[in-house]
């Protein structure tokens, strides 16, 4: 049998209760590990709690609002009331543009900061809290939740664009700073992958453009096909294991050939 890759080591994932944050979770147990859940919505992280479980491995959902910094800061030491340390950090949680698509001259203040809050400050709050007793372990990861939005502009998508090109500068700085440590820190780039939040979001593309949903689905990318938030867990899944140690303060694309750059 193969070993497990992430056998015995403790992961954050925030947003996890749904979508790409679910499907990490779920991949990371089957890998050995044990999980940390968290998101608003404490059915679903229950939920996946139970699938993790199901799975042989520890879980714990603690529901918190990341966009309330109160509640960002306490989170690491709720998590430290069930697991000794996190070894793997991943700022999934996010919010999309199609909550609120507006061009910037018509923007609102509000969910600017409020995705500015949830998508950039709550990682670099959790970065911060946790990176320094993984570089005493002398073993980390940080896994960033970025999107091909970090490395291109999005139509009435100006606080997303932003967040992601800003998450990606984040990991960049943390993984020079902690480089030759043990500790690595990447992003990965989804292109549009089969969520809640992208479904949404084709909905909003599709008015705007004035073509219909299947159209749009169908010239996503060059694969011609949404991607599945399993295939966006098993990249996670390598960057999480000793395989990946040689990198660090990347933004890896995995967008079914939308971003060739
Ligand atoms: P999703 O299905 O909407 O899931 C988002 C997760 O984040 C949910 O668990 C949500 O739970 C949580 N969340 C949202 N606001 C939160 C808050 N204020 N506090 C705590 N948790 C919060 O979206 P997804 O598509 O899986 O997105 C996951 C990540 O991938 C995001 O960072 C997104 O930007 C990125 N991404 C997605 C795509 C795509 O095509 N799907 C492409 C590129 C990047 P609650 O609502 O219960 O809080």
């Amino acid at each position: 049998m193969q070993a497990m890759k992430l056998h015995n080591k403790v992961a954050l994932v925030t947003g996890a209760g749904r979508g790409i944050g679910r499907a990490i979770a779920l991949a990371f147990a089957r890998e050995g590990a044990d999980v940390a859940l968290t998101a608003r919505t404490a059915a679903e992280i229950e939920q996946v709690a139970a699938e993790v479980t199901a799975l042989g491995r520890s879980a714990e959902a603690l529901p918190v609002d990341l966009s309330d910094r109160a509640q960002a800061t306490g989170l690491p030491g709720r998590v430290a009331r069930h697991f000794p340390a996190v070894d793997i950090l991943v700022n999934n949680a996010g919010i999309g543009s199609s909550a609120n698509p507006r061009r910037i001259a018509d923007y609102d203040d509000g969910f600017w900061d409020l995705s500015i809050a949830v998508n950039l400050t709550a990682p670099y709050l959790l970065t911060k809290a946790l990176v320094p007793a993984m570089t005493e372990r002398g073993w980390g990861r940080v896994i960033n939740m970025a999107s091909v939005a970090g490395k291109r502009g999005l139509l009435a998508a100006g606080a997303y664009t932003a967040t992601k090109h800003g998450l990606i500068g984040l990991t960049r700085t943390a993984a020079l700073e902690t480089a030759g440590t043990g500790v690595t820190i990447n992003a990965i780039c989804p292109g549009a992958t089969r969520t809640v939040m992208l479904l949404r979001r084709l909905q909003v593309d599709a008015e705007l453009r004035g073509e219909p949903v299947d159209k749009m689905e169908a010239n996503v990318n060059p694969l011609g096909r949404l991607l599945e938030p399993a295939e966006i867990a098993e990249l996670a899944v390598y960057l999480a294991s000793d395989d990946a140690r040689g990198m660090t303060g990347q933004a890896l694309n995995l967008s079914g050939g939308s971003t060739m750059h």
